[in-house]
């Protein structure tokens, strides 16, 4: 004997319903069941979510991480390029103010100096590393992730 436990009616121990109201006596050992399966849906769909968002963000921050390498290096090739303008600058000035003529000879004599001057070549370098260090991560940043 077992009793319902909505209408509190007595049924056999066999009976899968009340004949009185219906119940479903095996209601109760299927109800878990999608409990779990509900459960477990909801925590992959989380798992996925959340992997999602934090794959996301780990590539936005190599991402912005890349740009602020690009920028540093933008800013130190600037740097060095204001170096070399005031060296072609200060080597302008030194040249005799009557001399203005001939002006583009001149220039080219200057930076055929300035060529020679172990510094200025170091400057030139550093620009030309500069841009290929920039190109080169560039080439390595994959497009901005979405959102
Ligand atoms: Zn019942």
């Amino acid at each position: 004997m077992k009793t319902c436990p909505r209408c509190n009616s007595n049924m056999d121990d066999n009976a899968s319903f009340c004949s009185n109201c219906g119940f479903a006596f095996n209601k109760k050992s299927i109800m878990p069941k999608i409990v779990i399966i509900t459960v477990v849906a909801a925590a992959v769909v989380v798992s996925i979510v959340v992997g999602r968002f934090a794959y996301n963000v780990s590539k936005a921050n190599s991402y912005l991480q890349s740009l602020k390498e690009c920028a540093d290096l933008m800013m130190d090739g600037i740097d060095t390029a204001q170096d070399i303008y005031d060296d072609i600058v200060a080597a302008l000035d030194k040249l005799p103010k009557d001399d203005l003529n001939n002006l583009y000879d001149k220039f080219k004599d200057v930076l055929n100096k300035l060529s020679e001057d172990e510094s200025f070549k170091i400057d030139l370098d550093k620009v030309k590393d500069s841009l290929d260090e920039v190109a080169k991560i560039i080439g390595n940043t994959q497009d901005p992730p979405e959102g």
